[in-house]
């Protein structure tokens, strides 16, 4: 049998040559992915899954829940696609959520005005759009369809924008991120946590982004899926219980200070200040464990530290995970430091709370602001009811005195008070804790990426033969069993539907097939990635071999006899990491 590092060097080898038309090809083929509403023509950076395809993406996602719902413990939520304005104004998306685009003067087309610099810059996206005209001149860049002069390069919000009931009323923006979903709804999640930090949330679902200039297939889709990580911390407790157990395993760095990839145990990359904390440290590892098991060939595997002028508005630090395909090096994951900035913009625009209460061990005594009521002129004004007042805004604190202004709920009608009724003191006290505004970091995966390079990683493709196997990891294929009978006739097919019936209810996927000869059978199961084939063929029915099957594995062409009636827990014993070897 061929040894790993064999096959591993092997596929590399065919991958370097590989013709991305024949990956695509089989996709569409077999039912993976398809253009969407290609009987009218399709639009561009927009698909459809097909069968394959969407039971495959439930796999990636499974894999995803098991390590961070299941190992990690983080619990998982649905939010809504369509926000309104204000969640986008608060984290920054209305003002700062563009890209450059340049119009050609002659036909119109729209291009990414930092694509068509960029064989002249290191990093274009950071340029100005006078910058970016001028470099048009300079380098004499005209358009790429028809040679037209370029116009002045103008902002583009990525943002699709839409009305939240009829009229315009309400402005609303399909989201471009789902992590949002995750911060407005900070106040349930941290009571659903009984107040505790650190809390980990995670959210699987589409994204939207307007992309000027969609590409490279599924790498710049318009509509796309994410599997997001929202973990907020105690920013004075920036560390992880099991950073221990891996940090001398190792990664691929390419660090922002210009120096060449190169690769190191995850506790030095801390130990030397190079990812700058153990919490972020480890999610960035989770990241490769996650890639790594779903597919991703760890040679073609680097983490890319963003430039300071790369990083995201609300970033603090950032690192790319990114994968070699046919056509360079591609983001597909990106893991961030956001620190404080979500909540407290949510905090500052939507008027609320958006803290976590530090306990201390022991209480301290602590200068700290109160608001005091002004008895002397809350008497007159409020009479009768000036007690009360007094006593509800004293359980306020300073904070939300909003615009000068301190809102109460008395008898559940709010009454607002001015600053001429209350008064901030500072007084020293023994306090039991105080409230932080926590941190977050963030894994956030682009699925659509992922499925695509774990495509692309699998696929093995031998031009003489003419003959295609996808090596997925069986965790992740979408079919994991054929089952063929040798013959459609004898009382074969019977058997063969009858073990189709039980691997099916054994939740299973599996697939028969009964037409064609078993050669071609097994090469379309190669084909799609179906890592086990059965065949119920004479020996089935009668003689020594009475009531066994064949097992072939995808990977070797290693065929086995076992019991028919084992083949539901033979596939799940080898799905749950039992070489074939061993069967
Ligand atoms: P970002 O919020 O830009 O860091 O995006 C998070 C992840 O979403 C990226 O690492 C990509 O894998 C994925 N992603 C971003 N934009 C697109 C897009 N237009 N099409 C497909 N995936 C995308």
């Amino acid at each position: 049998m061929m040894s790993m590092f064999c096959l591993r060097s092997r596929v590399i080898a065919m991958n370097k040559e590989l013709n991305n038309n024949n990956l695509m090809a089989v996709c569409k083929r077999r039912g993976f992915i398809w253009p969407s509403f290609e009987i009218y023509g399709g639009v561009a950076g927009m698909f459809d899954y097909g069968p394959l395809g969407s039971n495959m993406r439930n796999n990636i996602v499974e894999v995803w829940r098991d390590i961070y719902k299941r190992r990690e413990g983080f619990i998982e939520i649905d939010s809504e696609t369509v926000n309104p304005r204000e969640v986008f104004k608060a984290s920054g998306h209305v003002d700062e959520f563009a890209d450059l685009v340049a119009y050609c003067t002659k036909c119109g087309s729209a291009f990414r005005a930092d694509h068509l610099v960029k064989e002249f810059f290191d990093n274009p996206d950071v340029l100005s759009p006078e910058e970016l005209d001028a470099a048009f001149v300079k380098y004499g860049v005209k358009c790429p369809e028809c040679d037209g002069r370029l116009g002045p390069t103008e902002e583009f919000n990525l943002m699709f924008k839409t009305t939240i009931g009829p009229g315009s009323a309400r402005v609303g923006y399909l989201r471009p991120e789902t992590a949002q979903g995750i911060f407005v709804n900070y106040p349930n999640l941290y009571r659903y946590n009984r107040e505790k930090l650190p809390l980990g949330v995670m959210q699987t679902g589409r994204g939207y982004r307007n992309e000027i200039a969609p590409r490279q297939g599924m790498i710049r889709m318009r509509e796309f899926n994410m599997m997001e990580v929202e973990l907020f911390v105690d920013p004075d407790d920036k560390d992880w219980g099991r950073f221990r157990e891996i940090k001398n395993n190792s990664i691929t760095l390419v660090p922002n200070t210009g120096s060449a990839a190169m690769t190191m145990t995850v506790g030095d990359a801390v130990g030397k200040g190079i990812i700058a904390n153990r919490v972020l440290a480890y999610f960035v590892y989770t990241t490769q464990q996650l890639l790594v098991r779903l597919g991703i060939d760890p040679e073609r595997l680097r983490f890319r530290q963003h430039l300071c002028d790369e990083m995201a508005h609300y970033a603090a630090d950032c690192w790319d995970a990114e994968v070699l395909l046919s056509f360079g090096w591609v983001e597909i994951t990106g893991i961030a430091d956001r620190g404080c900035w979500d909540l407290s913009r949510h905090a500052e625009f939507s008027g609320t709370e958006l803290t976590h209460f530090r306990k201390f061990d022991e209480p301290r005594e602590m200068e700290i602001d109160k608001i005091k009521a002004k008895h002397r002129n809350l008497g007159p004004k409020f009479k009768d009811k000036a007690k009360i007042i007094a006593e509800a805004m004293e359980t306020k604190h300073p904070s939300d005195v909003k615009n000068g202004i301190l809102v109460l709920n008395i008898d559940g009608e709010d009454t607002a008070v001015t600053g001429e009724f209350f008064e901030i003191v500072r007084v020293r006290e023994k306090v039991s804790g105080e409230r932080v505004i926590p941190h977050v970091i963030e894994p956030s995966h682009g699925l659509d990426r992922i499925f695509y390079s774990v495509l692309e990683h699998a696929f093995d493709y031998d031009k003489d033969k003419d003959y295609a196997v996808l090596r997925l990891a069986p965790e992740v294929a979408p079919i994991k069993v054929g089952i063929f009978p040798l013959m459609e006739k004898d009382r074969l097919d019977t058997m063969a539907l009858e073990i189709y019936a039980a691997v099916h209810s054994s939740h299973t996927e599996a697939y028969y097939d009964g037409s064609g000869t078993i050669g071609k059978r097994y090469a379309r199961m190669d084909e799609i990635g179906t890592p086990w084939c059965i065949t119920v063929d004479y020996e089935s029915l009668e003689g020594p071999q009475k009531g066994t099957v064949t097992i072939r594995d995808r990977d070797t062409s290693a065929q086995k006899r076992i019991p028919a009636d084992s083949v539901s827990e033979t596939i799940r014993s080898l799905l749950s990491g039992v070489s074939f070897n061993d069967l």
